[in-house]
């Protein structure tokens, strides 16, 4: 096993909001356009966004865009993938050689899952915890060695990367408007209805965080009127 590194963590940079303003006098303007500007004082933002949040008058959300550059495991991006409103270029394994860079769960991560299908929760399993992440990093390691020698012996990477387990990293840059990040994170944090796999969650609420940063009140209002939704 040569050359591979392990992480436990998840990257997610912003690389740019756009929109009129890069906070929530771009939801207000947005909205304005509907009245003309005529109902609204410049200092009546706060009410106004908080307004459009709670009334679920979303459009004016979608005058805005974040850009996010990702760093997870392919099991990950995988789950990311499938938001079919979310624009997405992921790095390629047919045009560049992989990097060994592989997931390996955290010492306290919840190993047992308990419950039917559906409805289920995930507890401590401390005694397995050692042998988990021991057997994932040796099969990171023999796929990785696989990889190598595939390449080595000339064998093309869309094919050499067949052999490579999916907690294997990705880069992936994902665009998408506030209205669609905001659903995003109901299905993908634990803060709302649904219940999301740990280490997407580990995402989700990165972005959140983000979105959070830029947008404090539409976030703040769409917590308090969504968190029974998914
Ligand atoms: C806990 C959990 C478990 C999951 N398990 C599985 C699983 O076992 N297998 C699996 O395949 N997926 C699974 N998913 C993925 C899930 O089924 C959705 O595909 C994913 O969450 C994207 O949700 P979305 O459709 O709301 O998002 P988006 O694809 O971003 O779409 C947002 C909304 O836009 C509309 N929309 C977008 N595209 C279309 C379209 N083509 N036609 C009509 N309306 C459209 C819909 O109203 C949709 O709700 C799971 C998701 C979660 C959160």
């Amino acid at each position: 096993m040569t050359d591979i590194k392990f992480r436990s963590d998840m990257t997610v940079d912003l690389l740019a909001v756009t929109g009129v303003y890069p906070d929530e006098r771009a939801i207000a303007e947005a909205a304005r356009v509907s009245t003309l500007g005529k109902d609204t004082e410049p200092g009546e933002v706060e009410g106004l966004v908080r307004y459009l949040v709670r009334s679920h008058h979303t459009s004016p959300l979608e005058q805005v865009d974040f850009i996010f550059r990702i760093e997870a495991p392919i099991f990950v991006t995988r789950q990311i993938i499938r938001h079919r409103t979310l624009a997405i270029n992921e790095e390629s394994g047919r045009y560049r050689e992989l990097e060994g860079v592989f997931y390996v769960p955290e010492e306290g991560r919840r190993l047992r899952q308990v419950g039917k299908t559906g409805d289920y929760e995930f507890t401590d399993f401390p005694e397995a915890s050692a042998y988990a992440r021991e057997v994932i990093q040796d099969q990171s390691g023999f796929g990785w060695d696989a990889y190598r020698s595939l390449l080595d012996a000339g064998v093309a990477k869309e094919v050499a990367r067949m052999v490579l387990p999916v907690n294997l990293y990705s880069t992936m840059q994902v665009k998408a408007s506030l209205h669609n990040w905001l659903r995003f994170i109901t299905k993908r944090t634990f803060a709302y209805r649904e219940k999301p796999q740990h280490e997407v969650a580990m995402v989700g609420d990165k972005i959140k965080a983000h979105l959070t940063e830029h947008f404090p009140v539409v976030v703040d209002e769409f917590d308090k009127t969504h968190k029974g939704d998914a």
